[in-house]
């Protein structure tokens, strides 16, 4: 019988990576749940995941997650880089800090992950690598510059990946959902309605989704299922894709 698959999930404490942990880990994948915050620990547990507390923007503390996976776990087969933050400002008043901090957390940590991937998704000619990004890495939305950049960066990552890992068995793909119904939305939505003094089912319904065709937020388990094809043996023909989740967003 063959051994479980092992994979790594970023930025697991709440939202998409928390569904993303509990779908894999429900189909008896090993998982890997890392996270700055230490809350983290009692969600993967949960679920029967191993929980790593690491700080994803610092890149020697991304350098020693995939080795602490091979050495808890035994390999690392799927790697799920998720982990994101949002700052919005405008481009005059946009901290630079904030600026390398996002860079940072959504564009080298993935890139940093992935290298450290490499040589044991091809030493078994089988890899897969599922980056989430946004609707925001197909189009822009003032005040958010880094984070447009850091998501239209990551798809470049996600197609290079691709054409390299082409002739290893390793695939890689993007995942772009709109508005998912979690924390780092609530937030959004709640700031929105005070700046804009409306209901917050009004700041859904007349800003958030005003671009969508169906007008809700998505939820996690959603994005979930699809990483959870994507990371599967039926999806080996799909790579340097990137699929939108977008209510029909960018269908306009
Ligand atoms: P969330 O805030 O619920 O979860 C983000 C997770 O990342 C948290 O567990 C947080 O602790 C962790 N994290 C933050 N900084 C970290 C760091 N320095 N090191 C390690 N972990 C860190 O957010 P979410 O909405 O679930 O977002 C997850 C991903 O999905 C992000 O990349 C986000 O850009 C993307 N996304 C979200 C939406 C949405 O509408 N919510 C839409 C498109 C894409």
């Amino acid at each position: 019988s063959e051994r479980p698959r092992v994979a790594v999930v970023t930025g697991t404490t709440s939202g998409i990576g928390r569904a993303v942990v509990e779908n894999l880990a429900g189909q008896g994948i090993r998982v890997m749940a890392v996270d700055a915050n230490p809350a983290g620990e009692a969600v993967a547990e949960a679920v029967g995941a191993t929980f790593l507390e690491a700080d994803l923007t610092d890149g020697e503390q991304c350098a020693r997650v995939i080795g602490a996976a091979v050495e808890r776990l035994g390999s690392v087969d799927i790697l799920v880089n998720n982990a994101g933050i949002q700052h919005v400002a405008d481009i005059e008043q946009f901290p630079p800090d904030k600026w390398r901090k996002i860079i940072d957390l959504m564009l080298t940590a993935p890139f940093l992950l992935t290298q450290a991937c490499w040589p044991h998704m091809r030493e078994k000619g089988w890899g897969r690598i599922i980056n989430i990004a946004s609707i925001h890495a197909n189009v822009a939305s003032p005040g958010k510059s880094a984070y447009v950049s850091a998501k239209h960066g990551l798809i470049g990552l996600t197609r290079t990946a691709a054409l390299e890992g082409g002739e290893h068995g390793i695939t890689a793909n993007a995942i772009c959902p709109a508005y998912v119904r979690t924390p780092l939305v609530e937030r959004q939505i709640a700031d929105q309605a005070t700046l804009n003094r409306m209901d917050e089912s009004d700041v859904i319904e007349k800003i958030m989704l005003s671009g969508a065709a169906i007008k809700r937020l998505i939820e996690p388990g959603e994005v979930a299922s699809v990483v959870a094809y994507l990371a599967s043996d039926q999806a080996s023909a799909v790579t340097g894709a990137d699929w939108a989740i977008d209510l029909g967003w960018t269908a306009r």
